[in-house]
C-alpha cells in the first residue's frame, strides 16, 4: 500500500479570550494509502473536524509536517504561498460539510460549477461537466433550484458533486451523514463508496456513528489529542 497522505507529530491548540489552552491534537502521527476509506471516530470535541481542516488544508498545525505524496512527488504544502495553496487546494482536495456550505443566492448547477471555474475552467467546460455528475446523482430535474429550494439528502448530493468537479485526489468529509436521516444517510455513504471505487479516490470521514465507521476500510479513533488506535473493517 502506497501512502498519499503522511501525517508527522502534528500538534493544534486554540486559546480563548479568557486564555485557556485547549490542546487539541497533541504529536498525532499517521499514514493514509491511496484509494482507502478511512473514518475519524471519537467524542464531540475530540478534534475531528480540526484534523480534517488542517489535512484539508483549511487551518495550520502548531507543530508537525503533512507531505501529500502523488504520482511518487512528495508535495509538502506548509511552505506554498497563499496562492498556491488554494490552487493546491482547489485541485486536489474536495470538502463535504455536515451542514452542505452550498452557497444560498447560487442555484445548484452553479454551486457544482465553481470550483471548476476557479480553476480556470471555461464557463461551457464547467457546465457540461457539473451536469453531468448532477446527472449522475439523479438530480438533473434540480439543477435551476436554489440550496433551500433543495431537500437536505439533495443538497448533500450536489454537495458531493462539487467536491468531485475538479476530479480530486482526496475527499474529506466532515460528518457527511450527521444532518440526514438514516435513508439519505444510507444514499450518501452509498454515493462515497461509489465515488471512492470509480474515481479512485481517498476518503477521509470524520464520523461518530459506529455504524458508518464499520463500514469502511479503516477506523481511526481520536481521545486526548492522541490517535489512540486505529483497525481495518
Ligand atoms: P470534533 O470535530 O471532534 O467535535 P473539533 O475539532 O470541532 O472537534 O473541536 C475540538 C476542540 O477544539 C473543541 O474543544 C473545540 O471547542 C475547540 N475548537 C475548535 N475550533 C476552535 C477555534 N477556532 N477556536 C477555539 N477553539 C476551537
Amino acid at each position: 500500500m502506497k501512502a498519499i497522505i503522511e501525517i508527522r507529530n502534528i500538534s493544534k491548540s486554540f486559546i480563548s479570550k479568557n486564555n485557556i489552552i485547549t490542546n487539541v491534537l497533541d504529536d498525532c502521527s499517521l499514514d493514509i494509502y491511496e484509494n482507502e476509506f478511512v473514518a475519524i471516530m471519537g467524542p464531540s470535541g475530540a478534534g475531528k473536524s480540526t484534523l480534517l481542516y488542517i489535512l484539508g488544508l483549511l487551518d495550520k498545525a502548531d507543530k508537525g509536517n503533512i507531505s501529500y505524496i502523488f504520482n511518487g512527488s512528495i508535495i509538502n504544502p506548509t511552505k506554498m504561498s497563499d496562492k498556491k495553496l488554494s490552487n493546491f487546494r482547489n485541485s486536489n482536495l474536495g470538502f463535504i460539510f455536515q451542514f452542505y456550505h452550498l452557497l444560498p443566492e447560487f442555484t445548484a448547477l452553479e454551486n457544482v460549477m465553481i470550483p471548476s471555474i476557479l480553476a480556470g475552467n471555461t464557463q461551457k467546460n464547467a457546465m457540461i461537466i457539473a451536469k453531468e455528475l448532477i446527472n449522475n446523482f439523479r438530480l438533473i430535474d434540480k439543477i435551476n433550484n436554489k440550496p433551500n429550494e433543495l431537500s437536505g439528502g439533495e443538497q448533500q448530493r450536489i454537495a458531493i458533486a462539487r467536491s468531485l468537479i475538479n476530479n480530486p485526489k482526496i475527499i474529506l468529509a466532515d460528518e457527511p451523514t450527521g444532518n440526514l436521516d438514516s435513508k439519505n444517510a444510507d444514499l450518501v455513504l452509498d454515493i462515497l463508496h461509489k465515488i471512492k471505487n470509480e474515481y479512485k479516490i481517498t476518503m477521509l470521514m470524520a464520523t461518530h456513528s459506529n455504524e458508518i465507521a464499520k463500514q469502511t476500510d479503516r477506523i481511526m479513533y481520536l481521545k486526548d489529542g492522541k490517535i489512540s488506535n486505529y483497525e481495518t473493517n
